[in-house]
């Protein structure tokens, strides 16, 4: 299968995050899977790409063109799709891959996920997304989207949009024995409750 990986350009996280990318990248190879990613040779994104090539993967990188010029893309890549900005690259990742997996990251890689969790609720793709939560990275994420369902701005049905796991091969177990999402209406149609967060009462 083709894996898509959101995962940070930062080489400054702490160790455990970098010992992660790597063993998931190994293990993307070892289990016959390709890579497709942001392209970068810097911090995990660089990371995970040569532990996929070691392991002989096939690495596709996807970068839009004002980043290619500045040769942030990994050279040794087996194929670089180079897009015209950050939207269509995400649309190209969207459609080369099979499965997605967040590492851990900033911005970037938040906005990754999310948008490919909101077009999985929305009913436009269904393909198993994954969230590799090594050292806990991701719990601050799971709880605030928890408490959104607890709020009623989810569905809690939506909570099987994503699998969490902090284990590389678990993340690629739930994507080799994924099962088709079954869609729901994403819009709520009741009324808001009377009472907010901490029991507090609307007049
Ligand atoms: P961040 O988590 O903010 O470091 O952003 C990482 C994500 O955004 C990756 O999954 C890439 O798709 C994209 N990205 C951000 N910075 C770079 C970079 N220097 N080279 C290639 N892709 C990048």
């Amino acid at each position: 299968m083709r894996i898509c990986v959101y995962c940070a350009s930062s080489s400054a996280a702490p160790r455990i995050y970098v010992e992660a990318a790597r063993a998931l990248g190994g293990a993307l190879a070892d289990r016959g899977h390709e890579l497709v990613y942001g392209a970068g040779n810097i911090g995990l994104m660089g990371v995970l790409s040569r532990a996929a090539r070691a392991g002989g993967a096939r690495v596709t990188g996807v970068i839009p063109a004002f980043m290619n010029l500045k040769g942030l893309a990994d050279p040794e890549l087996s194929e670089i799709v180079v897009t015209d900005e950050m939207r269509s690259r995400k649309r190209a990742m969207e459609e080369l891959a099979d499965a997605f997996i967040a590492c851990p990251g900033g911005l970037g890689t938040l906005e990754e996920i999310l948008e490919i969790l909101t077009l999985k609720q929305l009913g436009r793709l269904d393909k198993p997304c994954v969230i590799l939560n090594t050292a806990g990275f991701y719990s601050h994420l799971i709880a605030q989207i928890d408490y959104a369902i607890d709020q009623r701005f989810i569905k809690s049905g939506y909570r099987q949009l994503f699998h969490v796991t902090d284990s590389p091969q678990e993340a690629l177990d739930h994507i080799e024995s994924y099962t088709e999402f079954e869609s729901q209406d994403k819009w709520f149609e009741e009324a808001p409750t009377s009472e907010g967060p901490n029991g507090v009462k609307s007049n």
